[in-house]
């Protein structure tokens, strides 16, 4: 078993269970996430028989980086799994610190219509360490710290909850990576279910919503989920999330040319998310050469932008981070696939 996929918690019942003292395992954490050694060999302050125990029962793996992209301000990695699977993790710097965008999924079962990730349906969710590689990969590659995740990469990450949430635990704990929970954001396209599970866990992590239309017809053309749970479901279930939280949500909305970017669809979003504290994030679409959608142009989402601040919506709009890269979540994998015609697991 890879020594990342634990929380402190449960190293702490490994050590309770081999009769060690508890605080060994805040020492083996620091090692790992604050020392970042590669081998349980470099732990010096843990006695030879608990090293030989770990080395019989555990590893420190890492993920293989298979490919990587380097645009001017985005580093695009695709990594390779244990058993060959491969997920993207995108770097992307901005004026407020280096924000990574990671996997939750290899591949993912939603089938949004505009999405290169979804192409590939879900062949397994990612576990706790494999997310948790990503993030110190890229660290140690590009020798940097990484301030802001995002969970927007392959996958649902609320399809992969469990995971994701331990995920969550072990990156944000002050004795491993130390990453703010303000600092991490789960973008989710709308699992109602899980959203209300999310939001009794008390934790402070940014919630996004990929809502992407302005109604119901639309976004189901855009969004299997919408046939599951409509546009007011979900708002109702938002509206309740920021009442419980006293936290403002995110709404991902992707410019897609003469479909969702028209003035009556801004008007629209206005009107549906009045009264709600949130933000929308318009983001300029990346075309790939699998899908039809074109990008909106500037102008059009500068409509779009001024009709959401006149009716009093926060809004911004997202930088656009190199389409020379592949920047689009699953483009560098499917790529790839066409290079190499690699045989995937589905
Ligand atoms: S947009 Fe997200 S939820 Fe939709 S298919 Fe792509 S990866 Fe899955």
């Amino acid at each position: 078993m890879n020594i990342y996929g634990f929380t402190r918690n449960e190293l702490e019942d490994i050590f309770d269970k081999i009769g060690e003292k508890k605080f060994k395992a805040t020492q083996v954490y620091e090692w790992l996430y604050k020392k970042r050694v590669n081998s349980f060999d470099e732990m010096t302050n843990i006695k030879k028989d608990v090293i030989d125990y770990l080395k019989q029962n555990y590893n420190l793996n890492k993920l293989e980086i298979l490919k990587k992209q380097v645009g001017n301000d985005v580093v695009k990695y695709l990594f390779k799994l244990e058993d060959n699977n491969k997920i993207e993790a995108v770097l992307m710097k901005h004026d407020y610190g280096n924000s990574l965008c990671v996997s939750s999924q290899v591949g993912c079962n939603m089938g949004c219509s505009f999405c290169e990730s979804g192409r590939l349906k879900k062949v397994r969710n990612l576990e706790a360490y494999e997310i948790v590689l990503q993030i110190l990969q890229v660290e140690e590659d590009l020798k940097i710290r990484i301030t802001h995740v995002v969970m927007m990469g392959i996958g649902e990450p609320f399809d992969n909850y469990d995971n994701v949430i331990k995920f969550v635990k072990i990156v944000n704990d002050p004795k491993g990576i130390e990453l703010g929970a303000r600092h991490i954001t789960i973008s989710t396209c709308g699992i109602i279910p899980k959203i209300k599970e999310f939001m009794n866990l008390d934790l402070q992590v940014n919630l996004a919503i990929s809502l992407h239309a302005s109604n119901n017809e639309l976004r189901s053309k855009l969004m299997n989920i919408n046939k599951a749970y409509n546009i007011s479901e979900l708002l109702d279930v938002i509206k309740e999330y920021v009442n419980k939280t006293n936290r403002r949500v995110t709404f991902e909305y992707i410019m897609l040319k003469d479909v969702n970017d028209k003035e009556e669809n801004a008007k629209e979003l206005a009107n549906i998310l009045k009264g709600i504290n949130c933000y929308v994030n318009l983001i300029p679409y990346n075309e790939t050469s699998h899908i039809e959608y074109k990008k909106s142009s500037k102008e059009t989402i500068m409509k779009f932008y001024d009709i959401l601040k006149k009716n009093n919506i926060n809004v911004t709009i997202r930088k656009e981070f190199g389409s020379k890269v592949s920047a689009a979540c699953g483009q560098l994998r499917s790529n790839y696939e066409e290079e190499t015609k690699w045989n995937m697991h589905v």
